[in-house]
């Protein structure tokens, strides 16, 4: 396959900068980078190419090279084997040096170089007891483990991964990059020495196959939802002896029945009869302990809140524990006996025209005469 010109591919002059050749190896990198285009072979066949194109002229001498003699000052002292002579190790490093300002630096290489495992998410769906008071629970995770039948070896039971021939088993190749040899990975077989020709049926050659892990994960008292808890080390396994992933456990706190939270706060609301309401009265709360007693004083009126302090949630992070508002909500009497109709029918001849048993309806028609008349 004839190569394009390594100016045409980042799309720049031959005279360019140092700084243009990188901003445009930046853009058309970004573009074609293989964790946004998963599984895109064209993708990533143009990622290498501008990669490739990158890694000679942004080398003061490669570059020279390049000018004077084309791609033919690479050509030269190809070890056998053939094929395109970029892959592995420097990738990583131009990689590390144009891209640790935007993925914060650290990142392994992008071919056959030790990397970290993925980080995992699991989502633990609580009821607001378990978050409250903390709990212990049991989960199951897929996991990548060395495949069985193989022994992680990847290779066909019976038969054994055979040296490879580009490197003969190095793992590193030397090329000739003008006037300067270079060792570089093998971009066989990765830099493992080895080619699997038979790959084993359970794992496709992989060495590493899915299977559920049981956890067991201490949830601490207080927690709420969107709160994150660390595993580390148990996500996913690293490729080629690099450490594992974390697993990051996030919490999703179901509704409840009687209680709304906030923070570290508990809403409740709480039916209270239209007697109790009047003449006041003891009323049986619910809390997350238990039932308690609450007093209510008379005239109480509909929506009144009454506070329970320290009957909330202990915050996780620390600190003194939030309380329980209970709002109450007067209930209209119904299926009245006649008896009882006429109890409240005597009770309305004696409120009837004194406005000082309803606080609050005197100012709320003050109210609405005010709104006719301004209109
Ligand atoms: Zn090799
Ligand atoms: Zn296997």
């Amino acid at each position: 396959m004839a190569k394009r010109d390594y100016y045409e591919v980042l799309g720049v002059e031959r005279g360019a900068s140092e700084g243009d050749l990188k901003k445009a190896y930046r853009r058309l990198a970004m573009k074609y980078h293989p964790d946004r285009n998963p599984d895109d072979k064209a993708s990533e066949e143009q990622f290498k190419e501008v990669s490739e194109a990158y890694e000679v002229l942004s080398d003061a001498n490669k570059r020279a090279s390049y000018d004077q003699y084309g791609h033919a000052a690479f050509d030269a002292g190809m070890g056998g084997g053939g094929g395109a002579g970029f892959g592995g190790a420097n990738f990583s490093d131009i990689f590390g040096d144009v891209f640790s300002d935007f993925f914060g630096g650290g990142r392994g290489g992008a071919r056959g170089g030790a990397q970290r495992g993925s980080d995992l998410r699991y989502t633990l769906e609580l009821n607001l007891e378990e978050a409250v008071r903390g709990t212990t629970v049991n989960i199951r995770v897929p996991t990548l483990v060395n495949c069985k039948p193989c022994d992680g070896s990847g290779a066909k039971k019976g038969s054994t991964p055979s040296t490879c021939p580009t490197c003969g088993g190095a793992g590193q190749v030397r090329m000739q990059q003008g006037f300067f040899a270079v060792q570089q990975t093998c971009p066989r077989c990765h830099g493992q020495g080895k080619i699997i020709t038979d790959p084993c049926t359970s794992c496709h050659g992989e060495g590493r196959v899915e299977e559920y892990k049981t956890l067991s994960v201490k949830v601490p008292a207080g927690v709420d939802t969107g709160d994150r808890i660390r595993l580390s080390g148990e996500g996913e396994a690293g490729t080629h002896g690099g450490p594992t992933g974390d697993l990051y456990v996030v919490i999703n706190v179901r509704e409840h029945a009687i209680f709304q939270r906030d923070g570290k706060h508990l809403y409740c609301e709480v039916p209270i009869s239209y007697t109790d309401a009047a003449l006041g009265g003891e009323l049986e709360v619910p809390t997350l302990d238990g039932r308690v007693k609450l007093k209510i004083p008379e005239g109480t009126q509909t929506g009144k809140q009454f506070r329970l302090r320290g009957k909330g949630v202990a915050p996780v992070r620390g600190g003194a524990a939030g309380d329980l508002l209970c709002r109450v909500a007067v209930e209209t009497p119904v299926n009245l006996s006649r008896r009882q109709r006429e109890l409240l029918e005597e009770l309305r001849d004696s409120l009837d025209g004194d406005s000082s048993h309803s606080p609050k309806a005197s100012g709320w028609f003050e109210g609405v005469k005010r709104f006719f008349g301004d209109l």
